[in-house]
């Protein structure tokens, strides 16, 4: 008989903008073989169906109507993740600053959140994912198998966001006070707020490299894997 195949683990990994999620959820989804779900872009593909339709990002009844009528694919794809909404590639666009500011504008809603989580436990519920957010593992997958909440100082999050903007010649400024507000708003919402789960390990990543904190969570990987392997249900 052969061994059994390894655990196909649930990790989540939250944080703040900035923090360094979508690069590490990426890369360390690459090495395991694993999905990278990114949930922030279903928040962004419904901000950006709600700015196409003119509709209020305080309607939470229209945005939910929006959002059911609305098929959001998460694909992937060579140098990251395909966003599709009605088929549509807009994996691009959903980076902009306004659709940025409109989905902390539109995940405020608990409804929408409801929905936003039955579908990104569909999505994840085998196992083999690296999902990465705000309440992965507060809200989503409260029982994942590894949970990651990733953090670093302020000053070096607007930093890094300012580095990735500059390209497109954005106003340093406004990017940083966009990014403040939002934090803000992620972390002061009534419903599934940004905050560490109690069983998480935060990862500070101010003074840390990419490949050190990919090293640090593959270690913690490492770990659960040999905690209970080929413990498939
Ligand atoms: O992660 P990303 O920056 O793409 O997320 C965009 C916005 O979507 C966040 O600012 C946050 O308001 C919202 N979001 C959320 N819950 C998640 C993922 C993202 O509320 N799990």
């Amino acid at each position: 008989m052969t061994d059994p195949s390894p655990r196909q683990l649930i990790i989540a990994i939250d944080g703040p903008a900035g923090a360094g999620k979508s690069t590490i959820a990426s890369r360390l989804a690459r090495k395991l073989g694993y999905v990278n779900l990114e949930s922030g872009a279903m928040y962004r593909a419904l901000a950006l169906e709600a700015i196409r339709w003119d509709a209020s990002f305080d309607d939470e009844a229209v945005l939910l109507k929006l959002a059911q009528e609305s098929t959001i694919k998460l694909e992937r794809a060579v140098g990251g993740n395909r966003v599709l909404l009605n088929g549509m590639d807009i994996s691009a666009r959903i980076r902009e600053r306004d659709v940025t500011e409109a989905a902390s504008k539109v995940s405020v809603h608990p409804r929408v959140r409801e929905w936003m989580v039955a579908r990104q436990r569909e999505m994840g519920i085998g196992g083999g994912v690296v999902m990465e957010g705000r309440d992965i593992g507060t809200k989503v997958f409260p029982d994942a198998d590894l949970k990651i909440f990733l953090d670093a100082d302020p000053v070096i999050r607007e930093q890094r966001r300012l580095d990735q903007q500059k390209v497109k010649g954005a106003p340093a400024e406004a990017i940083a006070a966009e990014l403040r507000e939002r934090d803000r708003r992620d972390r002061t919402r009534t419903t599934s707020p940004l905050e560490a789960a109690e069983d998480s390990v935060v990862i500070d990543s101010t003074s840390m490299s990419e490949d050190e904190v990919l090293d640090r969570i593959e270690e913690l990987v490492e770990q659960r894997m040999v905690a209970a392997p080929g413990d498939c249900e």
